[in-house]
């Protein structure tokens, strides 16, 4: 079906800047927001009572970091179930404590950061680094604060690496500290009283508020350095946050391009903190969920009996990216099952059932591709490596859902710039076209 080169390059390039513009996962919701609006989906508070018609589009937003949509179909049965594809929005990072100013010799200031998620420390060092995420400011009610998105659209700061001089056998492995190696240094300030709150200070400027307002702040580091294609034939892309970002454009090209009447609602759950085990209110672990897809079954007339057969009639794909065949590292790979870049996208199956992947959901994967004209590979472990987990098993917890755990498979998973197939990008878009068709 993607034989099409500039159809492939058209949807890497569309990933790119979706990357871009997706600095950390506050901005990456609002992306999806953004996208979602323009196609005319109606945003939902899940304060209000809902009015869900069929024939109807909308989406609802959770902590500003986590998004979920949904398509009615215009003969929409309240208990014919949905088709769900979910990604995750966040992704490693080093997130900004309070009070973070620390001045050293020569008026040096660094800001004191801890670590979200599982980076790997040393890809983050000597990069052009900046800050963005959420501040929270003062309103009329202590209960509601108003919340604004800020980011810094210039390198602002760099975590400097010891030059080797000072450590001759840092090639051999170099055991590195969170709160002595990792801290960014974001400038030079001669007076100690200048550097207390300079952070707040910029903020303020930043969003055109007041010190005074700030109340708190969720921001994080990410790196400057845009997104590009690589490859002598542009076969890769190369960039910061390809998990789960590449999943999320998928799903979103996916629903917004899908054509004809899908049967059942279609589905897009793009949750937040998946990289520290999905256990908050944004997480898959939480009902999030389930209380939307519930509330739109009882808003379309639905009742209890109906949402538990909606439930039964579903299918989820929980989209996360796998790990691409290394050619420095063959050992590390199952023998048989290692799947490599452009070769479609990825079912990962586990026999400690990390993943929700069973012979059933991955046969009905494998049916999608096959549809849809896209080959499709395995990854299974190393028998003698524990691997991670995923969206898919945790959100049985709150939905006795059939659904399969993929990806597209990425060189250097949890790097500060991880490495993806252009190919694999516009296969995945494909393959979940054809699932919410
Ligand atoms: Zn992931």
């Amino acid at each position: 079906m993607i034989e099409k080169m500039r159809e492939v390059k058209d949807i890497a390039r569309g990933l790119i800047e979706f990357l871009d513009k997706s600095p950390v996962n506050f901005y990456a919701a609002r992306t999806v927001s953004e996208r979602l609006d323009a196609a005319g989906y109606v945003r939902i508070d899940p304060k209000d009572a809902w009015e869900i018609r069929p024939g109807g589009k909308y989406y609802m937003v959770k902590n500003d970091s986590a998004v979920f949509a949904v398509e009615v179909p215009a003969n929409a049965d309240p208990a014919a179930g949905f088709r769900i594809i979910s990604a995750h929005s966040d992704s490693p990072t080093f997130r900004i404590k309070p009070n973070p100013e620390m001045v050293s010799d020569g008026g040096l200031v660094k800001l004191n950061v801890e670590v979200y998620g599982g980076p790997i420390f040393y890809t983050w060092f000597d990069r052009p680094l900046s800050i963005a995420g959420r501040v929270i400011l003062r309103s009329d009610d202590p209960l509601h604060p108003r919340h604004e998105l800020v980011r810094f659209d210039r390198p602002l700061l760099t975590i400097p690496h010891l030059a080797i001089h000072f450590n001759r056998a840092v090639n051999e492995g170099n055991r590195l500290s969170a709160q002595k190696d990792m801290l960014p240094v974001i400038g030079i300030i001669k007076e100690q009283a200048e550097a207390d709150g300079l952070l707040v200070r910029m903020v303020a400027e930043a969003v055109g508020c007041e010190v005074s307002d700030i109340l708190d702040f969720d921001l994080s580091l990410y790196d400057t350095t845009p997104a590009c294609l690589v490859g002598m034939n542009e076969e890769f892309v190369s960039g910061g946050r390809l998990d789960d970002l590449s999943m999320v454009h998928a799903a979103l090209e996916a629903l917004l391009t899908a054509e004809g009447e899908c049967p059942q609602m279609r589905v897009m759950a793009i949750f937040d903190n998946e990289e520290t085990g999905s256990g908050t209110k944004q997480g898959a672990a939480s009902p999030v969920l389930a209380n939307m897809l519930r509330r739109v079954v009882e808003s379309l007339g639905g009742g209890a009996e109906d949402f538990a057969r909606s439930i039964a009639n579903s299918f989820m794909v929980s989209a996360d990216n796998a790990h691409a065949f290394h050619p420095n590292y063959a050992e590390k790979y199952d023998p048989t099952n290692h799947p490599v870049p452009g070769g479609g996208p990825v079912i990962k199956i586990n026999a400690r059932c990390k993943y929700m992947t069973d012979a059933d959901s991955a046969g009905v994967f494998k049916a999608i591709c096959e549809k849809a004209g896209v080959p499709c590979q395995m990854f299974v472990n190393h028998s003698d490596v524990p691997g991670g987990s995923t969206l898919g098993n945790i959100l049985t917890a709150q939905m006795d859902l059939r659904g399969v755990d993929m990806g597209n498979a990425l060189w250097a998973m949890h790097s500060v710039r991880e490495t993806g197939s252009a190919l694999d990008q516009a296969y995945t878009v494909e393959a979940f076209k054809t699932f919410f068709e």
